[in-house]
């Protein structure tokens, strides 16, 4: 917990109590999406391949990355996390959403790429706001909206739209731009041991 974080951003004109609750939002919905992902990863049995289905697991891990990212700057600017479960849920465009009921291959994927849609749109929105006025929120904000734009940009891959053949193999799901954000090493790669 920071005053001190907080009183810098206050002074820069922003509303801090705003601004966590934005980022308060954000995390339930990225939470929300871990959730939706882990069941719709399971549920994507017989509906379409493993390879969509390892994009699915890539896209949870970074989002549960989020998530905790989200989590330390809200205490940073001393705020605080609802500290039941439902009252973090519920609060962002996704939360309240039931996992849907997938029946399809179109179904799951019209699905994956409208929660990275709105997570694209929510972190643009948060980057808006804190251009030059929280460097901080503003950097992890621009470093998630980028994986997010990573994510549609898999799933377009795996349906042989866009550029293709991005991606280096075994970084994904590693969070990589959120980690430099924030001054972490990147972990080796699942399954791509360092030697
Ligand atoms: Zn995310
Ligand atoms: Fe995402």
């Amino acid at each position: 917990m920071s005053r001190i974080a907080r009183e810098l951003v206050e002074g820069a004109g922003l509303d801090v109590n705003v601004l966590t609750g934005k980022l308060t939002a954000a995390a339930g919905d990225e939470l929300a999406t871990f959730y939706h992902y882990a069941i719709l990863s399971c549920h994507s049995v017989g509906l379409t391949d493993d390879g969509l289905r390892e994009i699915i697991r890539d896209i949870r891990a970074e989002d549960l990355i989020h998530f905790d990212e989200l989590t330390k700057r809200v205490y940073e600017l001393d705020g605080i996390l609802p500290l039941d479960l439902p009252g973090l849920v519920g609060r962002g465009d996704l939360s309240s959403s039931q996992t849907p009921d997938i029946r399809s291959p179109d179904d799951l994927i019209a699905r994956l790429l409208e929660s990275e849609r709105r997570a694209i749109q929510t972190y643009t929105h948060i980057c808006d706001v804190t251009a030059g006025k929280d460097p901080r929120t503003h950097q992890l904000a621009l470093a998630i909206l980028n994986e997010e734009v990573e994510h549609e940009a898999w799933i377009r891959e795996f349906l042989g739209e866009g550029q293709g053949g991005r991606f280096r193999p075994g970084f994904r799901g590693r969070a990589p731009e959120v980690r430099r954000a924030t001054g972490q090493d990147l972990p080796p790669a699942h399954g791509f041991p360092s030697s």
